[in-house]
């Protein structure tokens, strides 16, 4: 495994202003990180954080991508436009565009596989609501979610990033403890290791109510290799601090 992925996720957050002060601030702070680190930004944000974080050692992305190619589907974005603004990632399948926006695990899958088509590395998002963790299909369900991108993008799968979040951890205040969520991170790596001789290639990453206090003990855990991280990722010394405990 290399280095451990930080990520953060802004979800529709943010202004010109207020972006160049937490991007400016993050610079100042961040060094020679001892993670890969990432913020996803809205799509509108993106031509500012190339040119803020060209060169630097945080790379961007966005928080969604058209599974076409281009054409009629308006609102949408495409993966060339992502290309086009230096985007290394994109986030597929978070659970608010899974709940608010009807993407079904075939959507996220042919998301997933439009990034890839581009050499964009898509942050797939798998987790389980409460009530599914309350009937015990936790495993089921991130199992099914995966299951269809490994069917989706075959031998590709090793070039794909997975965020476990659990989703009532989501911005919730109410984090997995470490060893919750290092079960289902060792269930997704097993099931990447049915589909690929390399599983440990492929990051996977906590995500729900993670914050400079908590990292440290779920970064911990042998199958995190990173967090996807919202709320503490809007401000930059607590993001800082979560990308100093993956080191
Ligand atoms: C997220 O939106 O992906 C997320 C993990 O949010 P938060 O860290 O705020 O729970």
């Amino acid at each position: 495994m290399s280095k451990k992925l930080i990520a953060g996720n802004w979800k529709m957050n943010g202004s010109l202003a207020a972006n160049e002060a937490l991007v400016q601030a993050m610079l100042a702070g961040i060094g020679q990180p001892p993670a890969e680190v990432a913020l996803c930004a809205p799509a509108p944000y993106l031509a500012q954080l190339q040119a803020l974080l060209q060169g630097s050692p945080i790379a961007w992305g966005s928080q969604d991508v058209s599974a076409h190619e281009q054409g009629a589907y308006t609102g949408e974005i495409s993966v060339a436009m992502l290309k086009d603004f230096g985007c290394r990632y994109a986030i597929v399948g978070h659970s608010e565009r899974r709940q608010y926006h009807g993407e079904t695990d075939e959507i996220v899958a042919a998301k997933a596989q439009r990034a890839l088509s581009s050499g964009i590395t898509p942050i797939v998002c798998v987790g389980e609501t409460l009530a599914e963790r309350e009937a015990n299909e936790t495993e089921s369900v991130v199992k099914r979610q995966l299951a269809a991108v490994i069917h989706t993008v075959g031998h590709c799968i090793t070039e794909i990033v997975v965020a476990y979040e659990p989703v009532w951890a989501i911005g919730t205040g109410k984090t997995a403890t470490p060893e919750m969520a290092q079960a289902v991170h060792a269930v997704l790596r097993a099931q990447l290791a049915a589909a690929t001789t390399n599983p440990k290639r492929v990051h996977i990453l906590y995500g729900g109510s993670m914050n400079a206090a908590n990292a440290a003990s779920l970064l911990a855990q042998p199958d995190i290799d990173g967090g996807l991280i919202g709320g503490a990722s809007l401000k930059a010394a607590d993001f800082l601090q979560i990308v100093a405990a993956a080191g």
